[in-house]
């Protein structure tokens, strides 16, 4: 992991108050000059990112690294910040990835056309189109049936499958705020992704160890973007699953598999055979097992679940300064969210000091040496997703991993 990391050079929360009076105070609220610092740096941000874009992929409509993931930005920034230009800027932005979908088999959130088209709906309810928000929200449910029935062989993860379609019918409930989308329809494909486990699990003779198993390109993966702890998080949601009796004999095992397969350093595989204990990302490694261990804490009670998070927190602030950069996927704002996931849970001061730290390695964006993402200012590999980071701490506990934690 050395190889793939730079030093962590903060000095680690030592327990006193003063460490932290400059950031928040005893409640975890900010102070106005962190919260100040934070505010100007996303507007210098969001200055060169708009002048960066002039030279994006015009035709990439994802949120992952396409025009549907500025807008959620902006989205973003105006729940944040109440500036209708912010709102303006993400309805300019959806309607140019409204314009060129990919049309293909992608269902996702992050890298089909459900993303866009549920940005899309959330961006329209905001400005009272009210007419064009449900156009949207019924081509995003004309996917249900296929989705279910998961023709062309669709995999179960996040990215590209499954869980990734879930996620769109989710976010609609969530900003909407009303069962907008039938929980019914988000338990049909909690129930398709449990039969597909449960075959899987059987056609790779594993049923003893974990009654659910996925793949995807002929890997197991473990990571949240492709693999199994991205899936168990969303099944561990209350009332994702109908039946509770399923979340207990065939969940539970199957993330303790999980847990069976982490490192001596605390760390996960990015696939189930592969002993390389390299990738500190949320894509691969702790940075995204952690949504299915804390999850698991609040399902079962477990204190194993929790201590295994705190874990992954210590492996984060070990490791989680990638060379690949500042971005969401596998970079330093993606892997601060592990801290901030296990401040909500624990309220511990020291993940949010944590969090706060990698905030000023990410205000220091481009002055370490790392690399430039292929996509340098898209939201899940860019400067659009440390700015959406540095904007989401702003208020600690009401952070999400954009696009994925619910
Ligand atoms: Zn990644």
């Amino acid at each position: 992991m050395d190889t793939r990391a730079l030093r962590n050079p903060y000095p680690d929360y030592d327990g006193c108050p003063a460490s932290t009076q400059a950031f928040f105070d005893s409640q975890g609220k900010l102070t106005s000059e962190f919260a100040q610092r934070l505010s100007s740096k996303v507007s210098e941000l969001l200055a060169v990112m708009e002048n960066g874009l002039r030279s994006a992929d015009p035709r990439n409509c994802t949120t992952y690294t396409g025009w549907a993931g500025i807008a959620l930005l902006y989205l973003h920034l105006h729940d944040v910040f109440k500036e209708p230009a912010f709102l303006q800027k993400a309805s300019d932005y959806i309607s140019r990835s409204l314009k060129c979908l990919t049309r293909r088999h992608d269902v996702t959130f992050l890298c089909g056309d459900t993303g866009p088209l549920a940005i899309a709906a959330v961006v329209y309810h905001r400005l009272q189109r009210v007419q064009e928000s449900d156009e949207c929200i019924n081509r995003l449910v004309q996917f249900h049936q296929t989705v279910v029935k998961g023709s062309g062989n669709l995999p179960d993860e996040m990215l590209y499958g499954r869980m990734g379609y879930l996620y769109s019918l989710i976010f609609i409930n969530q900003q909407l705020r009303q069962d907008r989308i039938p929980l019914q329809y988000i338990q049909q494909i909690s129930e398709a992704v449990l039969a597909s486990g449960e075959h899987q699990s059987r056609k790779f003779r594993v049923q003893n160890q974990s009654p659910l198993m996925y793949e995807w390109y002929q890997e197991q993966y473990v990571g949240a973007a492709h693999g199994l702890a991205g899936i168990y998080y969303f099944l561990m949601q209350p009332g994702f699953v109908s039946a509770e009796e399923q979340v207990h004999r065939l969940v539970k095992p199957s993330v303790d598999h999980v847990c069976r397969l982490k490192f001596p350093s605390g760390n996960y595989p990015p696939c189930i055979g592969d002993d390389r204990d390299l990738l500190v990302h949320w894509c691969h490694g702790s940075p995204g097992v952690i949504y299915m261990l804390l999850q698991a804490h609040k399902a079962f009670g477990v204190p194993q679940y929790l201590e295994d998070a705190l874990q992954c927190g210590e492996v984060v602030w070990k490791w989680g300064l990638l060379k690949k950069g500042y971005g969401l996927c596998h970079g330093a704002a993606g892997n601060a969210y592990t801290f901030l996931a296990l401040y909500r849970q624990t309220q511990d001061p020291k993940h949010l000091y944590r969090a706060c730290m990698f905030a000023d390695w990410c205000m220091n964006y481009g002055k370490h040496g790392c690399r430039t993402p292929d996509t340098p200012f898209s939201l899940f590999e860019g400067m659009a997703g440390t700015i959406y980071f540095l904007a989401d701490l702003l208020d600690p506990m009401r952070s999400r991993f954009p696009a994925f934690e619910v």
